[in-house]
């Protein structure tokens, strides 16, 4: 029997109510629409856990799949970032038929999965020691790099980027799970603020300045957009950097889309 955790801290259906002594008032009535956190299924969710009935090592061979689909890069191997990286990773390498191998593996198998250390100095400490890279692999290889999102970017830019290099790559090709990261959890699941976000950085340094404004760089078939991926690509050192399409992931889900909280990514609410 699969492992199934409890979905109810993962649906949101909003309604204020107020309560004193003679009862409680409703102030402001729910939208009635309830929906699940896209990133359960990318992230955040255990492999053997289903939400939905949806299971999440399942959604994340689809969405490599996906990634593959759209892919022309010339490659020698796949691997993953341990550990939701990994299921997308062979997903990929099932598609593309390029062989899943592990050129990182985590140094802690133990380290839990969470969502970001609140302080740098945790980050660094846990950055730093996470994954090893092996060389034996990597060297002389063109390899494809599945993870689940870029947050920040530095866990790639000054660890895993440089380790990989050091040890000889021929070339790196990033592919994210999910699209570029625009907007904090509006509820409170993750410590990111949205001036640390990668694709806000890039927007800011293509803008000159913070922009409110973000829907051109959303869209994802924009000029700008592309732009924005350009930035990141070249901040981050790697050879070539795709992200995941909105609705391909959502296809990977398998989920209706008006059913999956997509906030992050588009900053839109039911
Ligand atoms: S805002 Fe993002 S992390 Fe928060 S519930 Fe929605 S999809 Fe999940």
């Amino acid at each position: 029997m699969p492992l199934r955790t409890a979905t109810a801290i993962t649906h949101w259906c909003w309604e204020k109510i107020f309560i004193d002594k003679s009862g409680v008032t409703i102030k402001e009535k729910g939208s009635g629409i309830n929906q699940t956190c896209s990133f359960l299924w990318i992230y955040t969710g255990f492999p053997a856990s289903s939400y939905e009935g949806v299971n999440t090592e399942v959604v994340r061979e689809n969405s490599g799949r996906a990634l593959a689909k759209r892919d022309k890069v010339n490659a020698d191997l796949v691997c993953g970032i341990p550990d939701s990286g990994i299921a997308h990773a062979i997903g990929y390498a099932m598609e593309s038929g390029l062989p899943y191998r592990r050129a990182l593996v985590k140094y802690t198998p133990g380290y839990g999965r969470s969502y970001t250390p609140p302080s740098q100095e945790t980050r660094d400490l846990v950055a730093k020691m996470k994954l090893i890279p092996i060389q034996e692999i990597i060297k002389g290889k063109r390899v494809v790099i599945c993870d689940d999102s870029i947050v920040r970017g530095t866990q790639f830019k000054n660890y895993t980027i440089k380790k990989l290099k050091e040890c000889g790559v021929k070339g790196i090709h990033l592919r994210i799970a999910c699209p570029p990261l625009m907007f904090p959890c509006k509820f409170n699941f993750s410590t990111r603020s949205i001036h640390e976000l990668a694709a806000r950085k890039a927007i800011k340094a293509l803008e000159g300045k913070d922009i409110k404004d973000v829907s051109e760089y959303i869209d994802e078939n924009s000029s700008k957009h592309k732009k924005m991926v350009e930035w990141i690509r070249k901040d981050l050192d790697v050879d070539s950097l795709q992200y995941q399409k909105l609705d391909d992931m959502i296809e990977a889900i398998g989920l209706q889309k008006e059913k999956l909280c997509q906030y992050c990514w588009t900053g839109k609410q039911p």
